[in-house]
């Protein structure tokens, strides 16, 4: 049975809105529309260290100007904090998460490759500690992160995840190889949780039938396909989307680092002019 198409914006309230965002956003109402679907919008605020509300009512104006509409209430994430939890405490009682007190100079330090972001691939140090070890550190106060352990998690995920991917670069049903994210930060040492958490359990608690996002997402799919295998949640049909860069930054705009929707309108540009140049 085919499901009502559900899609989502789902930006990041740490910074204005720039032509990238407003190329996503205009790419999932027009997939939206051409599913006879509905397109969402969801504030992914669960980094209270970087997003300021003030920037959420600026994108909200932004994606206004550009003649885009949303149901309300909106979902923030921020709200849904305890969601996350539970689906932490879930794969924590399957035994694939352990707990990482490793600074960043630690992980940099022994890291002999790179995950597909370029970030030092975890080489898996605090996976060694014992129990005893792991207890007293915390118990101690130490902070710690919580990562999954990718091989039991790939064991118990099961082989052949596959994903469907329906965007502008290669398209139809492709492997997942989460392998080479290594043990993958679930929870943050200092906000609790993670973007690739917070994702899953959005994406299936709100129903989201295709995921729209950039291209600079997409190797992180393999993450989230093998999360949504763990904790039992619908697989959505993935869109990435082209990265819109400087390029047509620098026609839009008289200065390269000034390409916020908020500077282009108050240099006067239009927001049909946006969605020319943005091929809409
Ligand atoms: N919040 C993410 C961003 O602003 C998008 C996440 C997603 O679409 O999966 O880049």
């Amino acid at each position: 049975m085919s499901r009502f198409p559900i899609l989502r914006f789902a930006p990041s309230p740490n910074g204005e809105l720039h032509l990238g965002h407003a190329y996503s956003a205009l790419y999932t109402a027009a997939k939206a529309r051409e599913l006879d679907g509905r397109m969402l919008v969801r504030i992914e605020d669960i980094d209270w260290l970087r997003c300021k509300p003030a920037y959420a009512a600026q994108i909200f104006e932004d994606l206004a100007w550009l003649g885009l509409e949303w149901p309300e209430p909106v979902w923030r994430q921020s709200k849904h904090m305890a969601a996350y939890t539970t689906a932490l405490d879930r794969l924590d009682r399957l035994r694939l998460l352990y707990p990482c007190f490793c600074s960043r100079k630690q992980i940099a330090e022994r890291a002999k490759n790179h995950d597909p972001d370029g970030a030092p691939l975890y080489a898996g140090s605090c996976r060694l500690l014992t129990s005893a070890d792991r207890m007293k550190r915390m118990v101690a106060g130490e902070p710690y992160a919580l990562r999954l352990d990718m091989r039991k998690a790939m064991v118990a995920g099961g082989r052949g995840i596959t994903f469907m991917e329906q965007g502008e670069g290669e398209t139809g049903r492709l492997a997942i190889a989460p392998e080479r994210w290594g043990d993958v930060v679930l929870a943050r040492k200092d906000i609790g949780t993670s973007y690739h958490i917070a994702v899953v359990v959005d994406d299936a608690a709100q129903g989201i039938t295709h995921v729209t996002r950039g291209q600079d997402l997409f190797a992180a799919t393999d993450i989230h396909r093998l999360l949504q295998v763990l904790l039992e949640l619908p697989q959505p049909v993935y869109c990435h989307h082209r990265l819109i860069g400087d390029e047509a930054g620098r026609k839009l705009s008289k200065s390269a680092d000034d390409r916020s929707i908020r500077s282009l309108r108050d240099l006067g540009v239009t927001p049909q002019e946006i969605l020319q140049e943005l091929g809409f």
